[in-house]
């Protein structure tokens, strides 16, 4: 797939002087519901209000939507707002129903972006079509997955296309329901630069308060846009009650979010710099993850010593990492006084820590 500056023509066209917003309800719940929140988000920088019509659930017996009855609601909210309006589609009949409904944006939800099927399926039904269509990136952090999803959907000969980073599904506890994983998105981004990038902080977060800083990241990122999920009454919602956000915090949190000059032609030093730094922050922030998991593991080696009376320093293991190490660091580019010292530093603090627990 060529990279297209025509790609991006549907958002360049809404001559936004701010990044795109969309904005919504989970999941639309009853009519009132819908066409409030959206009376609160018209006039503001909201383009285009989200509501999820058919809801994905990963266990079954919650609450799964409210079929096609919504579509109807979504197009009074088109009709009284003038906000675009947009809906997940997972399979040929969404389609086929949100295009009969003049749906303006569909997106792939990350649960069938992980199915080549599915969006076969649905880049299939959409063939031609010249709606916004924006992929999801799939639960798994699986970057070629997500590309591939693009790419199906543009073979079916759709362009207006962007794409939404809501994070990535792991066993691991974190702060967050998604861990973000930048790094893939900004790898996305480097591969495909003219497809609009959009984050969704509140699938990311899972929980409202952390919903500005996320989208703060994205800003410096050099996102395009967000789509963040907006109720009038969040604790009592029918889905993902814990990270939606009034309409009015949201309107707070595009006040207060700051928007990094752009330039036209992307040059910009000071752009640029901004851009290179959040890389760097998030690459550091990947580096202090692995190296406390490192460290973990490294204790529970010393308490397996410690349980087995086995001396610390293991100096044959220790060398044979070393070497490795040197030859790997070479790979990508690091010296091997650089490596040496790194290693060196890492190991010994594993070994004071190791040293705690024989001590105990
Ligand atoms: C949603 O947008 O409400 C949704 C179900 O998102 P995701 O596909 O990212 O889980
Ligand atoms: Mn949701």
């Amino acid at each position: 797939m060529e990279n297209k500056k025509e790609f991006r023509n549907w958002l360049d066209k809404m001559s936004l002087d701010h990044p795109l917003v969309i904005a919504g309800p989970c999941s639309a719940e009853t009519e009132e519901q819908v066409l409030k929140i959206a009376h609160e988000l018209k006039d503001t920088d909201v383009s285009a209000y989200r509501a999820g019509i058919w809801k994905p659930r990963t266990r079954p017996g919650m609450f799964e939507g409210v079929g096609a009855i919504g579509l109807n609601w979504l197009e009074r909210v088109k009709k009284e707002t003038g906000l675009l309006i947009a809906t997940e589609v997972a399979n040929s009949v969404h389609v086929d129903l949100a295009l009969k409904h003049n749906v303006d944006i569909l997106w792939i939800g990350a649960r069938s972006t992980v199915s080549p099927f599915i969006v076969q399926e649905i880049a299939d039904a959409l063939k031609g079509t010249d709606k916004i269509v924006l992929i999801k990136n799939p639960v798994n952090p699986d970057l070629s997955l997500w590309m591939g999803g693009l790419e199906r959907i543009y073979s079916a000969d759709i362009k207006n296309l962007g794409v939404i980073h809501r994070g990535f599904s792991s066993y691991d506890k974190s702060k967050y329901r998604n861990n973000p994983e930048w790094q893939i998105a900004v790898e996305f981004q480097n591969n495909f630069p003219d497809i609009p990038l959009i984050c969704d902080p509140s699938h990311i977060a899972g929980k409202r308060d952390l919903i500005y800083d996320l989208s703060q990241t994205s800003l410096d990122l050099n996102y395009d846009g967000l789509m963040i999920e907006s109720h009038w009454d969040p604790d009592n919602a029918w889905s993902d009650a814990a990270q939606q956000v009034t309409p009015k915090r949201l309107i707070q949190i595009m006040k207060d979010l700051k928007i990094r000059e752009k330039t036209s032609d992307g040059e910009d030093y000071q752009n640029q710099l901004n851009n290179l730094r959040s890389q760097i922050d998030v690459a550091d922030q990947n580096l202090l993850t692995t190296l406390g998991k490192r460290m973990k593991v490294a204790k529970d080696i010393g308490k397996l010593k410690s349980d087995n009376n086995v001396a610390i320093l293991q100096n044959k293991r220790w060398n044979e990492i070393l070497g490795k190490m040197i030859l790997d660091g070479e790979d990508h580019g690091l010296s091997e006084e650089f490596i040496l010292r790194f290693f060196k530093a890492i190991h010994q603090e594993s070994i004071n820590n190791q040293k705690k627990i024989l001590n105990k």
